[in-house]
């Protein structure tokens, strides 16, 4: 993301609270430093609004900034929120018992909420520490990510006692224009969640399962769909949801399409955790719905030169959306693509593979290794020029995806040329 665009989009965290903050300003009369105060308070609420309107994954803002700069801002928003809330908290004062019950208790449900998130939903920690990381694979048998998930919506708890924090202050709730901004403020926030997740999910695409079958510890499914996606992109992916009674839970999660059909939705996935496995048990015919497309690899690539190769770099399953940039551009553009795999035959898409290769006419260049690629691997299967002008792409596990980008940006590759995608978000 540029420069110019990302302080754009960070700039919204100015932006969002200012409304309120002139309304409570224009009219408060209280003493300067007690307004400041609840200033700093008011802040730490419209950042944690803010953090949901986020968290609805609006797919026009994420083909601008890209998904993980939504997450990244939404965490630092939450992390902001209760640092200013500390400082709220511990600075105002007031008579009203219940006001300070709701205030207090909103605080240490925030703080903890906070905590929790950034171990086992936030890569902040686990994807740079390894010892962390087990940890989490560890608790994780316990603390399911959708439990975590239920965690983190407790945050909305958080917002509701809030805001009934505020109506209940003499300070705040004698200005009545303000009231009504933050009302207004609150129950759109609070309405246009409640429509992104359960009112809008209707009207995704949906499709039905016409293969699923299993490859080396992974599935291949495809899905037909009821019409044709005409926004899908190489590169990009769903999250999607397995409907009816297939024993499968309702949860959305992501995967990325493995070739650049917009009729027929291919993905590879590897089976590890609970929804995964279950995957198993979804017989041809099962209805699928999709949230998405989501994605920028395509619209990156086009940023970069036509001449320039396009490196693709995939670990595991992380090869899905690599394939469908390779089906869609190894007649037009030099590529190089890197596949690390576990074993042999993990290498279950050989023969597409070659399939591409023999149609690229000598554009294409596919290696593929058992075990991660190493720097020598790495020098010796890339020319000076292509570590000079290639676009590269590493997609795999976070620590892997990271490994990497340091490894590519240590032999000479500028973080302009590499874009990443990570298997956990
Ligand atoms: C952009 C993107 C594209 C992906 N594409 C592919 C793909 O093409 N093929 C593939 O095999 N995998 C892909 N993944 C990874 C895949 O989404 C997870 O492996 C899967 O959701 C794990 O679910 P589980 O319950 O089986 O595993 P669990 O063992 O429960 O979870 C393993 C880890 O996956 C993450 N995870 C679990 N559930 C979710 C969820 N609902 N949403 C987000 N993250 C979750 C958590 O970090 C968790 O620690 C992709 C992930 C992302 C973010």
């Amino acid at each position: 993301m540029n420069l110019l665009r990302t302080l754009a989009f960070w700039s919204c965290a100015v932006i969002f609270p200012l409304p309120l903050i002139f309304t409570y300003y224009s009219m408060a009369r209280e003493p300067e430093q007690l307004r400041f105060y609840i200033v700093i308070g008011l802040t730490a609420y419209s950042w944690w609004l803010l953090s949901i309107l986020l968290s609805v994954r609006s797919r026009r803002l994420e083909r601008i900034v890209g998904l993980p700069a939504i997450y990244g801002l939404h965490g630092m928003l939450g992390l902001a929120a209760v640092s200013m809330a500390f400082v709220h908290r511990d600075n105002s004062y007031s008579g009203n018992q219940l006001a300070i019950f709701l205030g207090d208790w909103a605080f240490y449900l925030a703080l903890g909420v906070l905590c929790f998130s950034v171990f086992f939903l936030s890569g902040w920690l686990v994807d740079r520490v390894t010892v962390l990381l087990k940890a989490k694979q560890v608790l994780e048998v316990v603390f399911r990510h959708q439990f975590s998930v239920w965690v983190h919506r407790l945050n909305l708890v958080v917002v509701g006692m809030i805001w009934l924090h505020a109506h209940q202050l003499i300070r705040v709730n004698q200005y009545f224009p303000f009231m009504v901004l933050l009302d207004l403020y609150t129950v759109t926030v609070l309405s246009v969640y409640a429509w992104r997740k359960w009112i809008a999910p209707d009207s995704y695409l949906a499709g039905a399962v016409i293969a699923n079958e299993p490859e080396h510890g992974t599935r291949k499914v495809s899905v037909e769909l009821d019409a044709e996606a005409a926004e899908v992109r190489p590169g990009d992916f769903f999250f999607l949801r397995v409907e009816g009674e297939s024993g499968v839970s309702r949860e959305w999660h992501p995967f990325s399409v493995t070739d650049d059909d917009q009729r027929t939705l291919k993905f590879t996935i590897r089976q590890h955790g609970d929804f995964t496995r279950k995957l198993t048990d979804v017989p041809v015919g099962a209805r699928v719905r999709f949230e998405g497309p989501y994605g920028r690899f395509e619209s990156l690539v086009q940023k970069h030169d036509e001449q320039a190769p396009l490196v693709l770099l995939g670990m595991g399953a992380g090869v899905a959306p690599l394939l469908s940039l390779a089906a869609a551009h190894h007649t037009t553009r030099n590529i190089h693509l890197l596949w690390a795999v576990r074993s042999e035959e993990d290498a279950y898409y050989r023969d597409t593979l070659e399939k591409y290769q023999a149609a690229a006419d000598g554009r294409m260049q596919v290696n593929i290794s058992v075990g991660r690629f190493h720097r020598e691997n790495l020098t010796e299967l890339l020319p000076k020029q292509t570590l000079a002008e290639g676009a590269f792409f590493v997609v795999g596990p976070n620590p892997a995806v990271l490994a990497n980008q340091r490894l590519l940006r240590r032999m000479g590759v500028s973080s302009r040329r590499i874009h990443q995608e990570q298997l956990t978000m």
